[in-house]
């Protein structure tokens, strides 16, 4: 059984959390399963280090944005990684270049061309869980890109195609899809499975619950998403 999970940045604010994410993770690879994590920035980073940029230069060019905002994925592998060895199980963080996510150069918002998983199927392969930096890629030239905000769902689902994984799931801070934004509406009702094109166009009217491209990944390449809270252990949504 190989699973992919997905973390966001809510479900890893703090060391609780990561804390709480780890156990989870250790659990499943104690049970056999080989894991590949992906995960978001802590919290409202990437908005705080978008912030940064824009004080130092208003005008700041695209590449250096990249490299700077993917450090805030790569901490969280970093820390993700060394909250599973606590619990004493082997495991090691990869960045997007290193996990083999190709990109094109259209930095902000680039696209994944091809996926290389060799890294990570031989790290898999020695009994450790992974840990992949989502939301970037590297282009032909070698340099960073991002994939565009909320873009760690879609390296997700990327990973989950190329591996041929048996699950991909994203855990988030809600329990699931919902017909309205659960935050905003506390009447809203929660689908159990949702198709991709209906997923699509909540998403168009504004439900950023998953990242547009990594719906459309998943229809085309036939992956089933599950969305799920890391905080309840409800069943979650099924978009597929
Ligand atoms: P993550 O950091 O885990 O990627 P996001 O903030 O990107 O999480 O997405 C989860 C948020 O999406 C929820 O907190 C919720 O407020 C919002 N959301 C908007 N519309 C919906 C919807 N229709 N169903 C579920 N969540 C929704
Ligand atoms: N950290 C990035 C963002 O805030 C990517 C993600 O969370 O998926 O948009
Ligand atoms: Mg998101």
């Amino acid at each position: 059984m190989l699973i992919v999970q997905k973390y966001g940045g809510t479900s890893l604010q703090d060391a609780g959390r990561i804390r709480a994410a780890a156990r989870r993770i250790t659990g499943l690879a104690q049970q056999g399963a080989r894991v590949v994590v992906v995960v978001s920035a802590q919290g409202d980073t990437t908005d705080t280090l978008i912030e940064n940029a824009v004080k130092i230069n208003r005008r700041g060019s695209a590449r250096e944005m990249d490299a700077y905002l993917a450090a805030g994925e790569q901490m969280s592998a970093g820390l993700v990684t060394m909250a599973i060895g606590a619990f004493g199980y082997p495991a090691v963080s990869l960045t997007g270049a290193q996990a083999g996510i190709h990109t094109d150069d259209v930095h902000g918002n680039a696209r994944i061309l091809r996926v290389e998983p060799d890294r990570i199927q031989k790290e898999l392969a020695e009994g450790k869980v992974v840990v992949v930096a989502g939301f970037q890629g590297v282009d032909q030239q070698g340099d960073i890109t991002t994939l565009g905000r909320g873009g760690s769902d879609t390296t997700a689902v990327a990973l989950a195609a190329a591996l041929g994984a048996d699950r991909c799931q994203i855990y988030t801070d809600v329990d699931g899809v919902y017909d309205r934004d659960p935050r905003i509406y506390p009447d809203a009702t929660r689908f159990g499975r949702i198709g991709y094109d209906k997923m699509l166009s909540l998403i168009e009217n504004g439900a950023q619950v998953l990242h547009d491209r990594s719906v459309e990944l998943a229809r085309d390449q036939g992956i089933s998403i599950e969305v799920l809270s890391a905080f309840s252990g409800n069943p979650g949504t099924i978009v597929g």
